[in-house]
């Protein structure tokens, strides 16, 4: 028997958790914490831009910083089907190493699979309040290498996405715009703000012109 790492780890598909996760189950985030991004979520999933695809699989997520800390609180793994959230949908990033490839997280449920690639646009500036990524075919498909946009050969979630992201705000006018395609990473796109109607706006510059 192979020896069990800690946490879960998958590999392979889209939505499946590709860092080391160290969970630790606890109560579900407060409400207002909730309420800091679960309005912005029900209108994504409402738009289609966080769902699940037909194979089952969710895909979209959404995060935000709690307070000034490093922390924050993003929706779950596998919670694209779901038309609205609650609290016990949502997990706490207590810490995470990007250098490492993990995070540590607590509540009802693991953080979704992409909270290094969030944690990483929150390095980029301490005033970056809300992070949005998105699945779209048309938008990913009218944006791509349009918008500044990531390598085909970096894959989401990974520490090679944290690092391309910094590549890309400190090269291209990703500090000015807030949106990202990720070419790697079939339909998929990053909006980030100072507020959640900061990072929705962004995002909606592009929806609505694709
Ligand atoms: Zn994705």
């Amino acid at each position: 028997m192979p020896l069990t790492p800690p946490g879960q780890t998958h590999n392979s598909e889209e939505g499946y958790i590709k860092y080391r996760c160290i969970f630790t189950p606890s109560v579900a985030p407060k409400a207002a914490q909730v309420a800091l991004l679960n309005p912005l979520r029900t209108q994504l999933h409402r738009l289609g831009l966080i769902g699940v695809y037909s194979n089952g699989i969710g895909y979209g997520n959404i995060s935000a910083r709690l307070e000034t800390s490093a922390q924050f609180i993003i929706s779950g793994t596998q919670t694209g089907h779901l038309p609205e959230l609650e609290p016990q949908h949502y997990s706490i990033v207590n810490r995470y190493s990007i250098y490492q490839n993990t995070v540590y997280c607590s509540g009802c449920i693991k953080a979704s699979s992409e909270a290094l690639t969030h944690a990483a646009v929150y390095e980029l500036n301490p005033a970056f309040g809300v992070v949005i990524h998105v699945h779209h075919a048309g938008m990913w498909q009218r944006w791509l290498n349009v918008l500044p946009t990531t390598q085909t050969d970096i894959p989401y979630g990974t520490p090679q996405m944290a690092n391309e992201i910094k590549r890309l705000y400190a090269e291209t006018n990703l500090p000015e715009i807030r949106v990202l395609t990720m070419a790697g990473h079939t339909d998929g796109l990053l909006a980030f703000g100072y507020t959640g109607n900061d990072a929705f706006t962004a995002l909606l510059k592009y929806y609505k012109e694709q």
